[in-house]
């Protein structure tokens, strides 16, 4: 693509510098217009990935904001389908960034900064969540959607995402604690491994604060000699980034992703204060809070490092992973961001369905049996496939554990998650949704496995929600099939799967 930039203005920007790299790659080729969602929605040339960058190009080079440009570019799910399908590398991903952080700076869009408060704020959030879930149980349905559509838009469809059930915090996960891989818990773990009592007593065991393991240390020599041997058995240490939004809207795929990691041989090292990666936060354009965040899970990271001696970060929200792998190149010339901190933290963190191999995982074969009467649809998330390049993994992880596992079509199409986006464009979101819907309907699965908290909110609350449809299948986080596959608690989602209750109740963990 041609451009009109004088050497002046690109010398004095150096954010002009890539717009003006990123553009000039693009070859007007279209490959990428039928893996963009919104282009799939509205066949307007504007909603796809061309003619945003035409926007962006006409928006810098003409040093004016239109109307028509952000709505175009604020209707962008940002999923990324059209880098992974570029053949010519338009790093569209780094240009959507840019032009955003652009328009929301001369919007100073507070709307949009309050949603972000009041998604990451833990006890904004939390009450939130119980007010609506009162609401709901308090208010017959008609009364709930005349106060529905009373509310602000996007409060109404903040509303409309809120899961049934408020889960009471983890008890597993919500706290700073260290948990033991299980081989360290109990010396008959493996022999025990498949029976109800013995997981759920190792469970509630694991509590160990890394300062307590400290002090217990000094005090007793012995405790010092078996703590070694035991540190000097165990596979490693990883910390589990428990994130924002998964703490209150789908807490169960923390504890999941928990205790696989200590069947599997880790010792998993959880800190409360490690908390929003400011993904949110970016995705919407509000670039002051997404630093705040990025540089608070920079210092706990690092802490951790100094202190733990940890050497992974894993994260089972895709969303998040995506975010913190990118840390290295998001750093501005605030005086709080750690360059080198930044590029060591994304070095680091891993998806959870990458760091665990199958070979890894403790399946249980009475388990295994039961999964491979389950049909399970993988939904692949964006910021998975597109963000991270993390594609048959996940599928590798759930065939292992025995599950018949099925692709859906149009698996690289979003679902209309979008961090925000389902609240901030519900009507394209809605769309995405019911569009994701019929392609998990058509392979008839008996439930769904997918891997980023938005995704899994996204579909399980639109299951129940678009008429016509009845239920979707249960949805449950890949790691929640897993833990269970490997002898931990049965899906919360998918406690009526009927193939849970024709096995023997004692396999199960119900
Ligand atoms: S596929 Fe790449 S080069 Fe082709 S139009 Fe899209 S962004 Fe441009
Ligand atoms: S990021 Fe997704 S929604 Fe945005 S232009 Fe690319 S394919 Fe379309």
């Amino acid at each position: 693509m041609q451009t009109t930039f004088t050497p002046e203005r690109l010398a004095e920007s150096p954010s002009l510098q890539s717009v003006d790299d990123i553009l000039r790659k693009c070859v007007h080729c279209g490959f990428c217009l039928t893996t963009c969602p919104t282009y799939l929605i509205t066949h307007n040339e504007l909603d796809s990935p061309r003619g945003r960058i035409w926007l962006i190009r006409d928006m810098f080079q003409e040093d004016t904001i239109h109307a028509e440009t952000t709505f175009h570019l604020d209707r962008c799910t940002t999923c990324e389908a059209c880098v992974t399908a570029c053949p010519a590398g338009v790093e569209y991903d780094r240009l959507i960034d840019i032009a955003r952080a652009h328009t929301n700076v001369h919007r100073q869009n507070k709307n949009m900064e309050l949603l972000v408060w009041f998604l990451t704020a833990k006890w904004a959030l939390r009450i939130g969540l119980l007010a609506g879930r009162a609401a709901q149980i308090a208010l017959p349905g008609q009364q709930q959607g005349l106060i529905q559509s009373l509310l602000p838009r996007r409060l109404a469809h903040l509303v409309e995402l809120l899961p049934h059930t408020v889960h009471t915090p983890s008890a597993l996960t919500e706290r700073s604690q260290l948990l033991l891989p299980y081989a360290f818990q109990d010396a008959d773990a493996t022999a025990d491994a498949a029976t109800e009592p013995a997981i759920a007593g190792k469970e509630k065991r694991l509590a160990e604060s890394p300062s307590t393991s400290a002090n217990s240390r000094g005090r007793n020599r012995d405790n010092q000699d078996n703590r070694d041997n035991r540190d000097d058995a165990i596979r490693g240490h990883v910390l589990l980034h428990t994130g924002c939004v998964q703490r209150q809207m789908w807490p169960q795929m923390n504890d999941a992703a928990a205790t696989l990691l200590a069947r599997t041989g880790y010792a998993v090292n959880i800190d409360a204060s490690l908390e929003c990666c400011g993904a949110l936060a970016h995705h919407a354009g509000v670039e002051t809070k997404a630093a705040a965040h990025r540089a608070s899970c920079i210092d706990r990271v690092m802490n951790a490092v100094d202190g733990i001696g940890i050497r992974k970060v894993i994260t089972a929200s895709a969303g998040c992973g995506t975010h913190m792998k990118r840390y290295g190149t998001q750093v501005t010339e605030s005086p709080a961001d750690n360059e080198e901190g930044a590029e060591f933290v994304a070095a680091i963190v891993e998806d959870v369905t990458a760091f665990l191999k199958p070979e890894d995982l403790p399946v249980i074969p009475e388990r295994r049996a039961v999964a491979q009467t389950i049909v399970l649809a993988y939904q692949s998330p964006c910021s998975l496939q597109h963000g991270q390049g993390i594609v048959d993994q996940p599928l590798a992880l759930l065939k292992h554990a025995g599950f018949a596992v099925v692709e859906l079509p149009e698996k690289k199409i979003c679902c209309g998650s979008a961090g925000v986006y389902n609240i901030t464009q519900p009507e394209l979101a809605a769309d995405l949704r019911a569009r994701k819907l019929a392609a998990i309907d058509s392979v008839t699965p008996d439930a769904v496995a997918s891997a980023n908290v938005g995704c899994l909110v996204q579909l399980d609350r639109g299951g129940k929600q678009t008429p016509g449809t009845g239920d979707a299948p249960p949805i449950a986080h890949v790691v929640e099939w897993l833990n269970w596959a490997c002898g931990g608690d049965v899906p919360q989602t998918a406690r009526t799967l009927p193939q849970f209750h024709q096995s023997a109740g004692h396999l199960l963990n119900t």
